[in-house]
C-alpha cells in the first residue's frame, strides 16, 4: 500500500533515467534520505524538472511505499534556490561539500530532523552572510559528526584525564582521542596539533565568537575531520567537492 506524503527536502543529486525521467536523491525533513523518480523531468517543458535542481530546498509530494527503493514524486514546489551560493564559487564549493557529506553519511528512510534543520540553517547563512564559507562549512561538519555519533571531545587527555594545556603541542590518536605529551609517548600518534591549532579546535567546540581563524588553520581542521571520518567510516573516502573547485 502506498500513501501520499509531503515533506520539505534538499536535492542532493540527480541522474537521468530512461529517455524522459530523472532519479533524484533528496534529504527530507520527515523521512531522511529518499530516492525518487520524477517522470518526464527531462522535458524542457517540465516545471518540476527545473525546480528539482541540486542544492534547492523544495517541498515534495510523493507516493510512499514501504519496501520500495525508489518513490514516485508527483509534485515539487520551490522554497529556496540559494541564488547567492550558486553565483559565488567559494560558497558553492562548501555548499556542495555539505550536500555531499549528507549524501554519503545518511541512510535511506532514517529521519533526523535536527540534522535537517542544521543543514537548513547553515545553507541559509552561507547564502545570506559574509562569514567565511570555509568556517561555516567546518561548523556544519563538526555538528554532523556529533549528530552521527562521532563527536570530537577536546579538553582533557583521554588517557590520564588531565586538562590539556593550551600552551603545548597536543597529540591525537583516532581510537583514543586527544592526549597529553606524556601519555602520547606510549601510543600511536595519528595527528599532532600545534598549541595554536588546538586552541582553535577548543574555540570551535565552545562556539567562541571571539576567535578568529586564518585560512591555513581552517584547511588543517578540515583535513583533520576528513582523516578522522575516513578512519572511522568504512566506505567514506573523502569529499570530491573539495577537490572539484
Ligand atoms: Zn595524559
Amino acid at each position: 500500500m502506498s500513501t501520499i506524503v509531503k515533506s520539505k527536502a534538499f536535492v542532493l543529486n540527480k541522474l537521468d533515467f530512461g529517455d524522459t525521467s530523472k532519479i533524484v536523491n533528496f534529504y527530507s525533513n520527515e523521512f531522511g534520505r529518499v530516492a525518487g523518480i520524477i517522470k518526464g523531468a527531462r522535458s524542457s517543458k517540465s516545471k518540476i524538472g527545473k525546480i528539482v535542481d541540486v542544492l534547492n530546498l523544495v517541498e515534495i509530494i510523493f507516493y510512499k511505499k514501504d519496501g520500495r527503493d525508489i518513490q514516485v514524486v508527483t509534485q515539487a514546489d520551490l522554497i529556496s534556490n540559494y541564488t547567492n551560493i550558486k553565483t559565488d564559487l567559494d560558497k558553492l564549493k562548501y555548499a556542495s561539500s555539505i550536500i555531499e557529506l549528507v549524501l554519503k553519511l545518511t541512510l535511506e528512510d532514517d529521519p533526523h530532523k535536527r540534522l535537517f534543520s542544521g543543514m537548513e540553517k547553515i545553507l541559509q547563512r552561507l547564502d545570506s552572510e559574509q562569514t567565511e564559507p570555509m568556517l561555516l562549512f567546518i561548523m556544519f561538519y563538526k555538528f554532523l559528526l556529533e549528530e552521527i555519533g562521532y563527536g570530537i571531545e577536546a579538553g582533557n587527555c583521554s588517557k590520564c584525564n588531565s586538562k590539556l594545556s593550551l600552551s603545548k603541542e597536543v597529540l591525537y590518536n583516532f581510537e583514543l582521542g586527544f592526549m597529553c605529551k606524556s601519555c602520547g609517548a606510549d601510543h600511536l600518534i595519528n595527528y599532532k596539533f600545534s598549541s595554536e591549532l588546538f586552541y582553535k579546535i577548543i574555540c570551535l567546540s565552545q562556539r567562541n565568537k571571539n576567535c578568529s581563524y586564518n585560512k591555513n588553520e581552517l584547511e588543517n581542521i578540515i583535513s583533520f575531520f576528513e582523516k578522522f571520518l575516513i578512519y572511522h567510516v568504512d566506505e567514506y573516502n573523502g569529499l570530491k567537492s573539495l577537490q572539484m573547485f
